[in-house]
């Protein structure tokens, strides 16, 4: 007996294929690492040596489990945001909440509407627990809020999903067409803000979590500009009925205490992310200058990369097999036409030296 036929029917209908390929799995297949690592919108300026400390001196009583409520952490986030901390949820970063609310809302064979070529980890959680995804294409590199909008009522949608600032292209939309597009979506239906970059991005591309209404639910993270992505935590602002439905759901224990407590140092040290982000608005017009020099150009983006557009898929297909040869991990999107681009996370000057140094030794075999 095959052990697969024992999967639920949901399970055995997905295609065999694994989604999601990790750098490691990639130095695993080469047999060597990378010597650059900009692939994944990690921060490679680290996370600030106070919150370091901090989980260092969490590690001490890691014997013990963490506070499954996380209230000194809300508190804080909730004073942050003007929101009451039952308005506030953890999960073990937005890739762990994205599943637990697809989990909370979307029933099998409901309707789920998403952008074609986006973050794909929301689909996995959707196809996991058998909801019924429609794409709508990108225009202009940008989400199309009008096109979402749109499935979402003709499908009568359970839930859409919108990255702003976005991830692949780094594009974003102003708060005036967010709030229209809010006011477009069915009241029945969740929607979905993923606003993991939203640290990078301008105020008017961002709604105030505090004022929209209660079907929305904003997704944050420590991961990109707190540099914390392997301690796995990241918080939803949100109406609190939908807290207390996730409080029946989620891994009580699932956000750690050394991320909780890296996460509560945080507050204490804006100055550091300050920092970063000068830091990040450097090396974006750093890699603006290098693709202008190769006579390409980049998509204007509010988050910690770029898409570096290279004119045509096989280009950048060669250009991203070319640095991976040279050791240099990035990724590029993989739907037409956002796959003229790959995408490389801004880190600190030298690794930004090196990464243009291995961009430009790749372009002789390119051209
Ligand atoms: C990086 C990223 C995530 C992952 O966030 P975690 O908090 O580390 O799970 C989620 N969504 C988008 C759009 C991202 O780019």
């Amino acid at each position: 007996m095959e052990l697969k036929h024992l999967f639920t029917d949901k399970i055995r209908e997905l295609s065999d294929k694994v989604p999601f390929i990790s750098p490691e799995s990639i130095e695993r297949e080469l047999g060597t690492k990378f010597l650059l690592r900009v692939g994944a919108n990690e921060s490679n300026f680290g996370a600030s040596p106070n919150v370091v400390l901090a989980m260092q001196n969490a590690v001490k009583r890691i014997h013990q489990y963490s506070d499954p409520e996380a209230v000194e952490l809300r508190e804080l986030l909730g004073e942050k945001f003007g929101m009451n901390l039952k308005s506030i949820a953890l999960g073990s970063g937005i890739d762990d909440l994205l599943g637990l609310f697809v989990r909370l809302f979307v029933g099998s064979r409901e309707k789920v509407v998403t952008s074609l070529g986006c973050y794909p980890t929301f689909n996995y959680h959707v196809n996991g627990y058998g909801g019924d995804l429609h794409m709508v294409p990108y225009v202009c590199d940008k989400e199309d809020l009008l096109g979402l909008a749109d499935v979402a009522n003709s499908e009568n949608a359970k839930m859409v999903y919108l990255v702003n600032p976005d991830n692949p292209m780094g594009t974003w939309h102003e708060k005036e067409a967010l709030a229209e597009f809010v006011n477009k979506i069915p009241p029945t239906c969740i929607l979905l803000i993923d606003e993991a970059y939203a640290d990078f991005a301008p105020v008017n591309a961002l709604l105030n979590p505090k004022k929209t209404p209660e079907n929305v639910i904003h997704l944050r993270t420590f991961s990109k500009a707190y540099g914390m992505a392997g301690a796995r935590i990241g918080y939803a602002l949100c109406h609190e009925d939908i807290c207390l439905g996730l409080d029946k759901i989620r891994n009580h224990f699932g956000v750690n205490r050394i991320a909780q407590a890296g996460a509560i140092a945080t507050f204490e040290d804006e100055f550091y992310v300050n920092e970063v982000l000068k830091e990040v608005a450097q090396g974006k017009k750093f890699y603006e200058n290098l693709a202008h020099d190769l006579g390409f150009s980049v998509v204007k983006s509010a988050t910690n990369f770029i898409a570096m557009d290279m004119g045509s898929k096989e280009r950048a297909k060669e250009l991203s097999l070319e640095l991976v040869k040279r050791r240099v991990f990035v990724r590029m999107p993989n739907v037409s036409p956002l796959d003229r681009c790959i995408r490389i996370t801004i880190g600190p000057k030298d690794e930004r030296y090196k990464v243009a140094e291995a961009i430009r030794n790749s372009m002789s075999g390119i051209l």
